[in-house]
């Protein structure tokens, strides 16, 4: 606390990001980066990139890179936003779309933990949609109409960190019930085998999708995200850009992103890995006596009956593995645990037989 601050930074509550400690020999199993590297071509148009052109702005509206993710989705330019992380997309989407008096923001119990943290941000009103049991989303909790139109419906698909996925049918359908509302889907997990809801923004001017370079193209540490949507919700996303900062994506970051939405090979096979060694690890896990949700991401969402969450990761810690606990009603038990190479997730699969035989 201190006397400087404004009236609104006190009461802040901060989204915690899942720690990054420089251990050696660390398996990081807690915030779903990739293990595979970025695509090679990636690395060599970043190199490109280090030159003189530094000194310069870069493109205030990254252009190439906008061309590049519409050529990939079959979209057009205009139905392209891009930002440093699909986190500052979602800051935009919270202030220039959701920020309605007297209308709330519908947002499910568990999902991403940063929505909540950018209501108190932006002070939007919200009201909380409890997942189902077996925690799905429940579609008619979204289309029952109501009163007044919600000022937003936001989720993730495949949620986090479920990473239980809707099918477009349902997407499609709570779009439909609310077209006065933008629906906003967080697909940062779509490529993992979800299906992206892109394919329905032509018949809907109320949705958005957001995607990120994060995770399934493995460059979290550039800091990129896109959303497409309708060229009329864009076009607020790039007033509140520009009346924020005109240049999000720096020079490298740009280079780096077109080339890696050019290589499908690499992408394709990447994602694939990925996918194999989760459906490996999860028939593994089950033989153990986990409970594992049914995950379409690159993370398992999973308990093991008769010990608490926090126990199991500290355990996991002490033998230099991280996973993710969320000290939360209802998810206490459950770790979220990154699905990494092979050879990572025999290393995590050895650990677990040893800390649940010890019990
Ligand atoms: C990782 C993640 C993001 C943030 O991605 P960045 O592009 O790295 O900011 C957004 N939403 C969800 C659900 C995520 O898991």
């Amino acid at each position: 606390m201190s006397r400087f601050w404004s009236d609104q930074v006190a009461g802040l509550v901060p989204y915690t990001p899942g720690e990054q400690p420089k251990i050696a020999d660390l398996l990081k199993l807690n915030t779903n980066e990739n293990p595979y590297g970025p695509s090679p071509k990636a690395l060599e148009a970043i190199r490109a990139a280090a030159g003189d052109s530094l000194r310069l702005y870069p493109d205030p509206e990254s252009t190439a890179l906008r061309q590049g993710i519409a050529r990939r989705y079959g979209v057009k330019p205009e139905q392209v936003f891009v930002g440093n992380g699909s986190d500052e997309i979602l800051a935009h989407v919270f202030h220039g779309l959701f920020l309605h008096s007297g209308r709330p923001l519908l947002m499910p119990d568990i999902s991403y933990s940063f929505y909540r943290t950018y209501c108190r941000l932006y002070q939007v009103p919200y009201e909380i949609v409890p997942l189902a049991n077996d925690f799905s989303i429940r579609v008619s909790d979204y289309t029952a109409p109501r009163a007044v139109a919600p000022a937003g419906i936001i989720f993730a698909n495949p949620n986090a960190p479920t990473g239980m996925g809707l099918p477009l049918t349902d997407i499609e359908a709570i779009a439909r019930a609310n077209p006065d509302t933008p629906v906003v889907i967080d697909e940062a997990y779509i490529d993992f085998g979800g299906e992206s809801a892109v394919s329905l923004l032509q018949r809907n001017d109320n949705l958005a999708v957001i995607h990120t370079f994060s995770k399934s193209r493995a460059l979290a540490g550039m800091r990129v995200g896109f959303a497409m949507a309708a060229p009329e919700m864009i076009e607020g996303l790039v007033r509140i850009k520009d009346s924020f900062n005109s240049y999000p994506l720096d020079r490298l970051a740009q280079a780096a992103a077109l080339a890696a939405i050019e290589d499908d090979a690499y992408f394709d096979a990447t994602c694939a890995a990925v996918v194999r060694s989760r459906e490996h690890l999860v028939q593994r896990l089950n033989d153990l006596g986990f409970e594992v949700l049914p995950s379409q991401a690159n993370f398992i969402f999973a308990r093991y009956p008769g010990m608490e969450g926090a126990d199991l990761a500290a355990a996991l810690r002490a033998r230099h593995i991280l996973v993710r606990h969320f000290a939360l009603p209802r998810i206490n038990q459950f770790l979220r645990i990154t699905v990494g190479t092979e050879s990572d997730c025999e290393r995590l699969y050895t650990q677990l037989v040893q800390i649940i035989g010890a019990q």
